[in-house]
């Protein structure tokens, strides 16, 4: 499986081609400029993309002098003016300059207007469009925006001058939902199977690894949800990552349905159930990154033992190199080698109980005996070393010395909202249902 690290949505230059729909420039509603229809044009060929100066170029252009689509920053009307306007994504705004140039705009003003919009739009790359009038075929007016529709109008004024003006992103929020069933494979391929996209993949199924141990109690066929948010510019496409706002499992024994909510004051957001309880428990029920579990949903067997006589933990088969997490806070007894064990991590927790995490591939450099550990820091990453046939984490739970049935013990209920923000909590959990209700 794979993340995709980056949050912004990539753009395939191979689409850039592809006719887009052409964005409105000015910020209010301008004037038709006037249309000269005896002269005769050129009409730019949609579609054509041109390379220049190591820039992929885009046309997405119109034909000249269409009534019907709205221009960008209107013209001072001038009887007999002739308009042109092109609309190009270019990669950078670095590429601003040789684009106008190319388009026959005047090097000075094509300098300038470079200029103007290279300080609103800084120097970051990534995908900017055009929007370029020229009046005569001297340069009127160019937008130059950003996909989230933020960036800069510069316009040429009564004394000749350029000028610019900042364009405010215009984004919305959108939240949707989908559902499916697990695949028996793992969460990864059901949850992008369902539509989930595969940067929210990880969030969604670590929601749930402190309700459920994923390998023994979760099953083919069982139920999920998945609610995000999304933020999307004036043409309806999705800017930036979506953000994971609720998540919903449900098996025959057990269903949870999960609010994230930051509390005030907290750095993070985490995860509540409807009744404003946290999902965090003193011990996690499965202390490995969740979404990477992998063909084993409900499995039971030992792949040497057998999971009925002498088995004491819990096997999470997960692919080599999964990083595994620290159940709860403790203290490092101990961390190293030891026999069948492989590599090998004991953590005592501050209410006496221990947890183990065999035949890791590696431990974290900083997992060293008296060394303290928060719940969730990854511990090391999961492996095959010691007496084991493939890659796994063996997970085992002892209190008072006796090795128990992590799924036995009751590791304690969530701290709950306080007074003061359940009402904050309750308007997004509201706002949340009342959405799914519509959409589900
Ligand atoms: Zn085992």
């Amino acid at each position: 499986m794979q993340y995709r690290d980056d949050p912004e949505p990539s753009y395939d230059p191979r689409s850039w081609s592809r006719p887009r729909p052409v964005p409105v420039a000015a910020p209010a509603p301008p004037t038709p400029p006037p249309v000269d229809r005896g002269r005769s044009r050129v009409p730019l060929a949609a579609s054509a993309a041109i390379a220049l100066g190591g820039a992929i170029l885009a046309y997405a252009a119109r034909p000249a002098g269409d009534e019907a689509v709205t221009p960008g920053p209107a013209p001072t009307a001038t009887a007999g003016t002739s308009y042109d306007q092109r609309v190009l994504n270019i990669a950078a705004p670095g590429a601003i300059a040789p684009t106008l140039a190319s388009l026959g705009v005047a090097e000075d003003d094509a300098a300038r207007a470079a200029q103007l919009a290279q300080a609103a739009l800084g120097d970051t790359p990534g995908l900017i469009r055009l929007d370029v009038t020229l009046a005569d075929a001297t340069l009127h007016a160019v937008t130059a925006t950003h996909v989230d529709g933020g960036g800069v109008v510069i316009e040429r004024g009564g004394d000749n001058a350029l000028t610019a003006k900042p364009l405010s992103a215009k984004l919305t929020r959108r939240m949707r939902f989908v559902r499916g069933e697990l695949d028996g494979e793992s969460f990864y391929s059901s949850a992008v199977a369902a539509g989930v996209s595969d940067v929210l993949v990880g969030a969604f199924a670590n929601a749930f690894r402190y309700d459920f141990d994923i390998q023994r109690e979760v099953s083919a066929g069982d139920v999920f949800e998945a609610g995000f948010e999304e933020r999307v510019n004036a043409d309806g496409e999705a800017v930036g990552a979506p953000r994971l706002v609720y998540a919903f499992l449900s098996t025959p024994t057990k269903t949870r349905a999960l609010y994230q909510y930051r509390l005030p004051g907290d750095a993070e957001a985490e995860w509540f159930d409807s009744s404003g309880r946290s999902s965090r428990r003193s011990l996690m029920r499965t202390p490995v990154d969740a979404a990477r579990i992998s063909s084993g949903f409900g499995m039971r067997g030992h792949p040497i033992l057998g999971f009925r006589k002498m088995h004491r933990g819990t096997d999470f088969a997960a692919p080599t190199g999964t990083p595994i997490f620290a159940a709860g806070d403790a203290t490092v007894s101990f961390a190293g080698m030891k026999g069948a064990n492989g590599n090998f991590v004991r953590l005592r927790h501050d209410n006496g109980w221990e947890t183990l995490y065999l035949h890791m591939n590696r431990i974290a450099a900083a997992i060293v005996p008296g060394s303290r550990v928060a719940q969730g820091t990854q511990i090391g990453e999961v492996g095959t070393t010691g007496r084991s046939t493939g890659p796994h984490l063996h997970y085992e739970v002892h209190i008072d010395g006796q090795a128990v049935d992590p799924l036995s013990i009751e590791t304690g209920g969530g701290r709950a909202i306080p007074a003061a923000a359940m009402a904050a909590f309750r308007k997004i959990r509201d706002a949340i249902d009342a959405k799914r209700a519509e959409t589900m």
